[in-house]
């Protein structure tokens, strides 16, 4: 029984390892949409980035890592 605990441990690590990897959306980052742009605009209320995603989802960067 222990094991499956261990190796449940093991999968849980590798999927957070995954999804860092994956993302670059920080916790700080917050996207928000503004229709009155455009219907893909979004702007980030934590580093002031500014993106137009050609879809109706938000970005999966944020500007403030990307530009170091
Ligand atoms: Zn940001």
């Amino acid at each position: 029984m222990l094991i499956l605990l261990v190796f449940l441990l093991i999968g849980v690590a590798a999927y957070f390892t995954w999804r860092s990897r994956n993302s670059t959306v920080t916790r700080q980052c917050r996207w928000r949409a503004d229709r009155s742009v455009a219907a893909d605009y979004y702007h980030c209320l934590a580093c002031g980035g500014q993106m137009r995603t050609g879809t109706d989802r938000a970005p999966r960067v944020c500007m403030a890592r990307a530009s170091g």
